[in-house]
């Protein structure tokens, strides 16, 4: 007998893969187009499954930002692997466990203590320098001295650049990312120039967010693309130009368990851990709340219907028209959209698996932690 939905326990996480397919067309497509190589990045997905269906017809090489994303990816057979987010030192023999099971791992860095301690380091791993191309998270800036100071500490393990755009997230029109995607690149390709004209030869040039290689309408001189959430979308994605809102992979199955017709709300099994607090969506045209209400079809079949309050394990659901308590029974299942698909998958340990319809297909793992 297939499994359907409504024979799930909730909350649970809902992945579309005929979504998730055409998501994974479109991006390739794009860098194909421009030329780079799209290195995924697993840390929205987290699920071998689907790394392996990100990278058909690339290169093999994925991105990661935990070492147990690293660990759990070699497992499932990948070889190539960027873990970038900066480690602390003490984390170096945990990842150099993986150089000797034949993983091929770079690292990244912006530290010129960080990179001593690399360059000391019985594990030869690969080394991508972070440049900061107006996040401000982290990253050294393409023109200043410490670039060049790092790169020679690093030495041989110097293996490139790197950045991510995050800014492009507090963009809210295209021609906005267009021009964080440009400055995104320039910041790269302007270090590899300057490396190079001081002797040291850059072979990666690495950019990527979801916004910037959406919209990105030249990358010449990089040499691969790390977004990620581009895979699943969420309602941010599409609030600022990714994607729309049918590209929206990844939902969240809950139930109905309360109802109340007077003031014309409901209550759903899935609160704030099931949901995540994430508010990303406040700060745009159509704010969801912690999320968007959809029938099991994905359709927007109660209104505009969100999650206005998330308790612990409760969520409470509104409308601005008059909710249909008719289709709202007790023990009715729902999906709802997030904000941040990130965010909101890291609470599972399993995608529930549909094709465009309702009947579960397969159920994949996913790993969390670090
Ligand atoms: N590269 C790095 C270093 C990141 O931190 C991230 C995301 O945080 C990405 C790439 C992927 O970007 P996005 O999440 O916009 O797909």
């Amino acid at each position: 007998m297939p499994m359907h939905l409504e024979d799930l326990q909730t909350p649970c996480l809902v992945l579309d893969r005929r979504i998730l397919e055409r998501n994974l067309a479109r991006m390739s497509e794009r860098m194909h187009r421009l030329g780079v190589s799209l290195r995924p990045h697993l840390k929205t997905a987290k699920s071998a499954e689907v790394a392996r269906m990100a990278v058909a017809g690339e290169s093999g090489g994925i991105t990661v930002s935990t070492l147990a994303e690293a660990e759990y990816f070699a497992d499932h057979g990948f070889r190539d692997i960027l873990v970038a987010a900066s480690q602390p030192p003490q984390k170096l023999d945990r990842a150099s466990a993986l150089l000797d099971r034949g993983v091929d791992l770079a690292l990244i860095t912006d530290d010129t203590d960080a990179a001593r301690a690399i360059a000391a380091h019985r594990g030869r791993f690969k080394v991508l320098i972070e440049l900061d191309s107006g996040d401000r998270r982290a990253g050294v800036r393409a023109e200043g001295d410490v670039l060049l100071e790092i790169a020679r500490i690093l030495g041989d393990r110097f293996a490139g650049v790197m950045t991510h755009a995050g800014h492009s997230y507090g963009c809210r029109d295209i021609e906005c990312v267009r021009q964080v995607a440009a400055n995104e690149r320039a910041t790269v390709v302007s270090a590899a120039e300057r490396l190079s004209s001081n002797g040291i030869e850059c072979g990666v040039v690495s950019v990527g967010s979801t916004p910037t290689m959406t919209h990105a309408d030249n990358l010449d001189g990089v040499t691969e693309a790390r977004p990620g959430v581009y895979m699943f979308q969420d309602l941010f994605q599409a609030e600022i130009g990714s994607c729309s809102r049918d590209d929206i992979a990844v939902t969240v199955l809950a139930s109905v368990i309360g109802r109340n017709e007077l003031e014309n709300r409901f209550l759903l099994d899935a609160g704030a851990l099931a949901l995540s607090k994430d508010r990303s969506t406040q700060a745009t045209p159509h704010d969801a709340g912690y999320g968007e209400v959809w029938d099991t079809e994905c359709k927007p079949a109660y209104g505009d219907c969100r999650i206005e309050r998330a308790y612990q394990e409760h969520g409470v659901a509104v409308s601005d028209s008059p909710i249909d308590f008719r289709r709202i029974a007790v023990g009715t299942k729902v999906r709802v959209a997030p904000n941040h698909a990130c965010i909101t998958a890291a609470a599972y340990d399993r995608y529930y698996v549909v094709d465009g319809g309702t009947e579960i297909i397969a159920e994949w793992d996913r790993v969390n932690g670090w």
